[in-house]
């Protein structure tokens, strides 16, 4: 059976294992195709927040819970995976309402989270700890335990991927997690406390706190019994957590802002770099931290590739996010779409030539809609400000160049550093240029290509740490060292006993 909007989370929050209405801030989510309502409610106030961390303090020093052997926290985690994918339509179904992605998209998004869940279990199960070489009579080893109640704290734009990148170590690990949810995007979290719920997890090991950034997000980050936030969002509120965890000494992991470049040199296929740019920018519509944003053409084939890009952007299919052949859907909130607007009018007074795009669709079916074209943008340097920030929406703008040390020294030119694609056929040139250009991944001939098994995360102003991989779940732990004595004495500074 097809999931209809009954199947949509009824608005009540998730805190210590039970669920109650919220006494905060009104929340409303809005289906971006159409402005139809999805739900509105009342947010977490500060006393359902301080109830979420009470909640979850208890349950984390619970010895039943910390007792667990890794292999029995990950039987949780399966649980959470298998529940997870016996929901995926409906799952997809509130996700692409919540945030207007397509069906095909948050379908594979769901299914990233149950595998997410069940990597985690694996790595729970399988981490070894450490007998170190001992330097003495004695053994050494290196232990690692959780760090108690972490603070989830997640953008709109991919939220059930990016809650399970965080949720699944933070468990594994043996923490509690309190997340917050961004207040566009609140209910396909609100559906991840169902589906957890059901697992029988330990009652406030796991709260969700749909409300506002400035009042939960921030008493969050400040109150004395988180242990870590972990952070998904723009570099500025990155900033403004990293100052105030230096208060606390608090570790912080922070997955914040991207320019992306991408970079196609003459000898490339220029088919494969087509498809791939198109992907790595104008799918999700451009809502991506990763999206290719900065094309940099090599000179000698910039106004022939150009043309072709051109025409190839104006092929994509930009429409309703249910419909099986839309490949741009509409932005997550009519407020973002003036955000991108205000960024191409920006552009269009530094000079820019907009080459596609440029504006809202004609189609009279998609005026409901925060619909925007796809659109390139030409003949702007690349210290223009629409090459430096962060537009988050379907703009591209295309610049060339002339050599390879050019190339990485204009990519290189941005606060960010978060990814890179390089288009070449060949191999020497492609590590060479991978290896010199400041990003956390590079993508050589492919672009926007995710593995829960290989490290996620931000260069510069890109963020701090690293999310997936076997280490993921160690990012959730503090290590120690015991010593155990194997020789029997007493220790010869003290001369005692006396002989
Ligand atoms: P945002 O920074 O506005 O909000 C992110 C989350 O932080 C939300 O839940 C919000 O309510 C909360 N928040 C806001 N102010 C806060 C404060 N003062 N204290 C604590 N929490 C606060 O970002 P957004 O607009 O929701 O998401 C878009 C941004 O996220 C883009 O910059 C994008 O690049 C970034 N992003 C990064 C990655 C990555 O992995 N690097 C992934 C996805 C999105």
């Amino acid at each position: 059976m097809k999931p209809d909007l009954s199947d949509l989370p009824g608005g009540k929050l998730y805190i210590g294992g039970e669920w109650r209405t919220g006494n905060g801030s009104r929340i409303r989510s809005v289906f971006s195709a159409d402005q139809s309502l999805n739900r509105e409610f009342s947010g977490a106030s500060q006393q359902d927040g301080l109830d979420a961390i009470d909640a979850a303090r208890h349950a984390q020093s619970d010895r039943d819970w910390l007792d667990l052997k890794p292999h029995q926290r990950a039987s949780y985690l399966h649980a959470i995976s298998d529940g997870i994918a016996a929901n995926i339509d409906r799952i997809a179904f509130i996700q692409s309402r919540d945030t207007g992605k397509t069906l095909t998209e948050a379908t594979a998004l769901a299914q990233s989270a149950a595998a997410t869940f069940r990597y985690f279990a694996a790595v729970c199960e399988t981490s070894d700890e450490a007998l170190t070489t001992p330097r003495g009579d004695y053994l050494t080893f290196s232990m690692h335990e959780p760090l108690g109640v972490v603070a989830a704290i997640t953008p709109w734009n991919s939220p059930i991927a990016s809650d399970a990148q965080k949720i699944a170590p933070a468990l594994a690990a043996g923490n509690a997690v309190v997340l917050k949810p961004a207040s566009w995007s609140p209910l396909v979290s609100l559906e991840l406390a169902r589906i957890i719920d059901k697992t029988g997890l330990p009652k406030g090991l796991f709260s969700v706190l749909p409300g506002s950034g400035r009042e939960i997000g921030n008493l969050l980050v400040e109150h004395p019994d988180i242990a870590k936030v972990s952070f998904t969002g723009g570099t500025g509120t990155g900033r403004e957590i990293a100052r105030k965890a230096a208060e606390k000494l608090m570790p912080v992991s922070l997955e914040l802002g991207g320019k992306s470049p991408t970079i196609v040199f003459d000898d490339a296929d220029i088919d494969l770099a087509i498809a791939g740019i198109l992907f790595g920018i104008f799918s999700s519509s451009g809502q991506s931290c990763i999206a290719g944003s900065r094309l940099f053409v090599q000179r000698n084939i910039f106004e022939q590739f150009v043309a072709r890009l051109v025409e190839a952007t104006e092929r994509l299919k930009t429409g309703h996010p249910h419909e099986a052949d839309t490949q741009v859907a509409p932005l997550v909130h009519v407020d973002h779409r003036r955000e991108v607007e205000t960024y191409v009018a920006v552009a269009r007074q530094e000079g820019g030539r907009i080459l596609t795009g440029g504006d809202r669709p004609s189609d009279a079916n998609l005026q409901a809609g925060a619909y925007y074209l796809p659109t390139i943008i030409a003949g702007l340097d690349n210290r223009s400000r629409i090459c430096r920030e962060e537009i988050f929406g379907p703009v591209l703008v295309v610049l060339p160049f002339e050599d390879e040390a050019d190339v990485i020294a204009q990519s290189n030119d941005n606060e960010y550093g978060l990814a890179c694609g390089l288009w070449t056929s060949d191999f020497s040139k492609s590590w060479r240029v991978a290896r010199a250009i400041r990003a956390g991944t590079v993508w050589i001939n492919t672009f926007k290509q995710f593995s829960i098994s290989t490290p996620f995360g931000g260069d510069k102003a890109s963020g701090v740490g690293r999310e997936k991989g076997r280490d993921g779940m160690r990012a959730y732990m503090r290590q120690k060292s015991l010593y155990q004595d194997v020789s029997g004495k007493p220790h010869p500074w003290a001369r005692w006993p006396v002989s």
